[in-house]
């Protein structure tokens, strides 16, 4: 089973990215406390397994928070992501420590791949749309409510958030067409990382240029050559 900085590093190739990203798991990352030039996603209500590591004790939880901070650095040159996957204690032993959540590869890979395409239109300024987003939230049988005295997640007021305010970041389900169409346009674009809107670089600029160039050309060959036929008239009288 690869590890989150595996399956991003493979996200980062697939979609044809040349600068280097970099994802690191922060467990001190906080909800909306952010340096300027950072962005944030929430992705709520991730199914994840437990197991304890003073008893050995196991459990699910479909309330699984994952934190993602990322920002794109001009000067060094390289793209930044750091998660925070909140945690969850034992509840069968009195003095529990928090333990890390477990995923399987497809939840991993699946939401890597949303973050990736927030990478896009975040700092590459590509338009992706609601639907290019795979669906995460998965339904799957967890027994007994959710123990929040047990979750850092409501200890932080990520989960009760959850509640009043759903899903700011929908990932939504994405068709094979979809697919192949992101996978298409992100290829045939040259992609360069900006910080600012305003040094947004067309990836259609330099086919632009070419373009207005043979135009031009194109132009001068013709009136050389009209020029040419008459001057070769006029000498022949
Ligand atoms: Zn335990
Ligand atoms: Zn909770």
């Amino acid at each position: 089973m690869g590890t989150w900085q595996d399956i991003f590093a493979a996200k980062i190739a697939d979609m044809h990215l040349t600068e280097s990203w970099i994802l690191q798991e922060d467990n001190s990352l906080q909800v909306h406390v952010l340096k300027p030039g950072w962005k944030e996603i929430v992705q709520r209500r991730v199914f994840g397994r437990f197991q304890c590591s003073q008893c050995f004790h196991e459990w699910s939880s479909a309330k699984v928070h994952i934190l993602f901070h990322m920002r794109w650095s001009r000067s060094r040159g390289r793209g930044m992501v750091r998660m925070r996957a909140f945690r969850q204690a034992c509840r069968r032993c009195p003095e529990p420590q928090l333990e890390e959540p477990k995923f399987s590869e497809d939840t991993m890979k699946r939401l890597l791949h949303n973050l990736v395409l927030k990478i896009l239109k975040y700092f590459y300024h590509l338009p992706i749309q609601p639907s290019d987003f795979l669906e995460v939230v998965v339904d799957a049988p967890v027994v007994g409510p959710h123990d929040s005295a047990r979750c850092e997640g409501c200890q932080l007021g990520v989960c009760s958030e959850s509640r009043l305010a759903p899903a700011l970041d929908a990932w939504e389900p994405l068709t094979d067409a979809d697919k192949a169409r992101t996978h298409r346009t992100l290829k045939r674009q040259g992609m360069r990382p900006c910080a600012t809107p305003t040094h947004h670089p067309s990836p259609f600029n330099s086919n632009f240029l070419w373009k207005r160039c043979c135009c031009i050309g194109s132009s001068l060959l013709c009136v050389l050559a009209a020029l040419l036929f008459v001057l070769l008239y006029f000498t022949r009288k």
